[in-house]
């Protein structure tokens, strides 16, 4: 089976299109990360677990990629339109903390979470507050090229001169007369020309903490500054991916083309990557609506919307189990297939250990790999690729029962293929085997000997009371015509 190349599918486009970097083997991929003022919940859990496996998948094929994930520590109001206070600062008064208190704690347990949701770390991990010079030369940029204008201290982006030389809305689709019927007017409200112009530089009010020097008033950066600057610094002016998710898609994402367009008079991004979003028993995720879930509470079951608790992993692969771009249902029984799911992958994995080689193989393994590739390569098809390896779980049962005949050397073959994919590339961690049950595991198989020597020898006694105490140790023995299994309860 021949593979096919990897297509994505290109927000910018609106088509898939064959992934061909600007500068191969070299990839430079920019993804938003969070804004740190709040636990890290299961809104967080789609984006970082998608652009991860693409970071993977990237690095499998053979690029050297340096991913950039931002995170958010100012300038993000509470109203995505330049209104309200910075959610940092709001959060840092609310605590009585310093706001860098607050950003650090919020970071920290995002990072906490991503470890355990099995996320790789980024290449590059730029804080807003740590690029306030290069935000304010980006501003320049912009100001030099005709394309912003200052009232009382602030500097906003000229929209409308912008769309007359370029298309401000391509990425969403929109044009400017559908953004100006659909912006609700806030006239009297701040110092914008227009509704949809947005701020690149505020001016501070006297109570606002969060605050720079800059060469028209104390302030701070716009939200979307942040990205255009920080991507150009560590990628280029012209780059591979841009990623994140949907909600983003406008306005910060129209915003960061629109800025880096008219600094640079181009495009920053060749391809733009849309995860979609998770809905909780078919509603949008909020607070308002009491179904906002964090990752912490999902891991300790503590929400009224859960069950039980559910691991890290059982999170990641129910996220995997859709393609990023469709729409993910999340209920607790959703998540309770999800973690039947993962078990009998993880048993079916487990289960290679108990195949015997035979001198041919009824099967063949080279197929798994091709089949796997050609699914991942369209588009990040993350189910197919699940739904490929259960099929071959179902062959190694075979091979178990000996209905099946495989070579030592397919054998080797196969447990490759399958580490690579269910571990390197779908990031998926087998839980229940932690290094204390590792070292179990060789004492059990030589209790499991000794009974079975019992057993030939019919001292049914001896190989009863083995089996009871395992039993009441927790480890459960599953006998089978030549031997037997166990499993930890
Ligand atoms: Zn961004």
């Amino acid at each position: 089976m021949e593979t096919t190349k990897l297509v994505l599918y290109n927000t910018l486009s609106r088509q898939k299109e064959e992934f061909v970097p600007m500068h191969a083997p070299s990839v430079g991929m920019y993804v938003c990360g969070p804004t740190v003022y709040g636990d890290p919940h299961l809104g967080h859990a789609r984006p970082a677990v998608t652009f991860d496996i693409l970071f993977r998948y990237l690095k499998h094929l053979g690029y050297k990629v340096r991913y950039v994930r931002n995170i958010t520590d100012v300038g993000h109001l509470e109203n995505d339109a330049d209104e309200g206070e910075d959610k940092i600062a709001k959060k840092a008064r609310l605590e009585e903390l310093e706001p860098m208190e607050v950003a650090h704690y919020y970071t920290e347990r995002y990072h906490d979470a991503m470890r355990a949701l099995g996320v790789l770390t980024p290449s590059i991990e730029p804080h807003a507050s740590g690029h306030i010079i290069e935000q304010i030369e980006f501003v320049k940029k912009i100001w030099d090229a005709g394309f912003a204008y200052e009232s009382n201290g602030s500097i906003y982006f000229d929209v409308e001169k912008y769309n007359e030389k370029y298309h401000y809305g391509k990425l969403s689709g929109r044009n400017l007369d559908d953004i100006v019927t659909n912006t609700r007017s806030l006239d009297g409200q701040d110092d914008k020309k227009h509704s949809y112009d947005f701020a690149l530089w505020k001016k501070a009010s006297k109570e606002h903490i969060m605050r720079w020097p800059s060469p028209w008033s104390d302030g701070f950066p716009g939200w979307h500054m942040e990205c255009s600057a920080m991507s150009t610094k560590y990628l280029g002016e012209q780059f591979d991916i841009h990623g994140g998710g949907m909600d983003l898609m406008f306005p910060h994402h129209e915003c960061e083309i629109a800025q880096s367009t008219a600094a640079l008079g181009h495009d920053s991004a060749k391809y733009w990557v849309h995860n979609n979003m998770i809905t909780i028993n078919g509603k949008k995720m909020g607070k308002s609506l009491g179904n906002f879930i964090t990752l912490e509470q999902l891991f300790k079951g503590e929400h009224e919307l859960l069950t039980k608790p559910f691991s890290p992993m059982t999170i990641r692969f129910f996220v995997l189990q859709a393609q990023y771009r469709s729409t993910l249902d999340f209920s607790s029984s959703a998540l309770e297939a999800a973690e039947k799911g993962l078990d009998r992958l993880m048993k079916g994995v487990d289960a290679l250990k108990k195949i015997k080689p035979s001198k041919s193989s009824s099967i063949k393994v080279e197929e798994l790999d091709a089949a796997c590739h050609n699914a991942m390569n369209d588009d990040l098809n993350t189910p197919v690729v699940i739904s490929i390896i259960f099929d071959w779980i179902h062959t190694i049962n075979q091979l178990v029962d000996s209905q099946q005949t495989i070579t030592e050397e397919d054998l080797a073959l196969l447990k490759n293929t399958l580490n690579v994919w269910i571990f390197d590339i779908l990031g998926l961690r087998n839980e229940k085997q932690s290094s204390s049950a590792d070292k179990l595991s060789p004492v059990v198989d030589m209790m499991l000997e000794i009974r079975q020597k019992a057993k030939a020898e019919k001292n049914w006694a001896l190989s009863d009371e083995i089996r009871n105490r395992l039993t009441s140790l927790g480890i459960r023995v599953k006998d089978r015509k030549d031997g037997a299994d166990w499993e930890i309860e």
